[in-house]
């Protein structure tokens, strides 16, 4: 789950580390009360999405007047960004946020996550902050500063004085260091904390006045933990997540939408792969992942064609069903009870398997239901893809 910039600001100060005054607005009005408040030289209003890129995309400005700053937060409201992680499509703009601009002498890159290959937690640094740093380290790989932090030792100040010197802060400004090293400490425990995936500043700033601030945040939270934080659930802005994805964890259903046209129906993750794997071999592309899980009934089955057909790209619907727990009989007979209750529109084929399955089959012939029965994964897979026609 992500955040917005404003909540990861919020985090950072609750833990600690430093960030600009701000706050965050959704009309011109509340834009015009808060600047007067804010009383600085240098007003910042930042579009809030969830995709980074703003700045080149004209969702970051910069005014040194008051009486600008309502007509600026009009203009962005309601504004779609389209910046480099948003696609084509682009975010529409609900909110912003209003800070105080600052002086920044040096630009930094700093991120928090865990390493996939130790396991660790493992901060990365760069002295080349403001830039996409996946950039940064196809480019110039020396440049990214990697430190890893033994969990069941926790953080220790040798591991900042560590990320401190490698990039070099005793030439840039000594005064930064303590504070730098106290700050990856403290992000260290809000990322713990947390339970967050990602904590990433980019760019932290050494201002003109030899100060250290997190000038952008990003916060993403694993999912399994969410749960633990009412805080952080109460984060959440739907406006930012995939209609279809909040209507499948509404129901339970693990869904992920994909980019494909083939719309897929199975139960358990790994199946889930495999048939998305299958899908690719026969040519074609897979329109989402979609796991009902080990105890599928006619309801999970008709939540999941609802999901599926509101999507437009979904050109056939591939269900490929294995029965262990669940039998194959009541899979069939929930997908007839399914398709009384939810028109399916587009190409159908059903794979069965295991406890059932020639019963479960049978069913489905005898059902009236415009489907093609399969009974082996590459037939079917090879079934859908020739009656969906090749992938866009
Ligand atoms: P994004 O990463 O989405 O482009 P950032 O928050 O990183 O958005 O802002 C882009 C750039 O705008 C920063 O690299 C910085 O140069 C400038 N900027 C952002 N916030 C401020 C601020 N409060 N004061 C001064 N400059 C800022
Ligand atoms: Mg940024």
């Amino acid at each position: 789950m992500n955040v917005h910039e404003f909540q990861a600001k919020q985090l950072f100060a609750q833990f600690g580390v430093p960030v600009p005054r701000g706050k965050e607005i959704t009309s011109p009005e509340a834009a015009a009360a808060w600047a007067s408040e804010l009383n600085t030289p240098v007003f910042v209003v930042k579009a809030q999405i969830h995709a980074g890129g703003r700045g080149k995309a004209g969702g970051v400005k910069i005014t040194k007047e008051k009486g600008a700053v309502a007509g600026i937060a009009k203009e962005l409201i309601g504004k779609t960004l389209i910046t480099h992680q948003t696609g084509p499509k682009g975010r529409k703009v609900h909110r912003l946020l209003l800070e105080e601009g600052a002086n920044i002498a040096k630009e930094l890159y700093l991120s928090i996550l865990v390493d996939r290959d130790t396991g660790w937690p493992t901060f990365i640094a760069s002295t080349e902050g403001g830039m996409e740093i996946e950039e940064v380290a196809e480019k110039t790989p020396e440049k990214i500063i990697k430190e890893a932090i033994d969990p069941a030792v926790g953080f220790q100040g040798h591991n900042g004085r560590n990320v401190a010197f490698a990039l070099g802060l005793q030439a840039m400004e000594p005064a930064v260091i303590n504070p730098f090293v106290q700050m990856l400490g403290n992000l260290y425990r809000l990322f713990m904390e947390k339970h967050a995936a990602l904590v990433e500043i980019n760019p932290l700033i050494i201002t003109k006045e030899k100060t250290l601030v997190a000038l952008d945040g990003k916060v993403s939270f694993d999912d399994n933990g969410v749960f633990k934080h009412d805080d952080v659930q109460k984060m959440r802005d739907l406006n930012e997540e995939d209609p279809l994805e909040i209507e499948a964890t509404a129901n339970n259903l693990n869904y992920v939408k994909l980019d494909g046209n083939i719309g897929c129906m199975v139960n358990g993750a790994g199946l889930a792969m495999a048939t998305m794997d299958v899908i690719k071999l026969a040519g074609s592309e897979p329109a989402n992942f979609l796991d009902v899980g080990g105890g599928a009934t006619k309801d999970t089955v008709a939540a999941g064609f609802r999901i599926l057909l509101k999507d437009p790209n979904v050109k056939g619907i591939f269900i490929n069903i294995f029965g262990g727990i669940v039998r194959c009989e009541r899979i069939a007979h929930g997908v007839i009870e399914a398709a009384k209750e939810v028109k399916i529109t587009v190409p159908l084929v059903v794979r069965l398997q295991g406890t059932n399955a020639d019963e479960g089959r049978k069913l489905l012939a005898e059902s009236g239901l415009k489907l093609e029965v399969a009974n082996d994964l590459w037939e079917a897979a090879q079934k859908i893809v020739k009656l969906t026609g090749k992938a866009a």
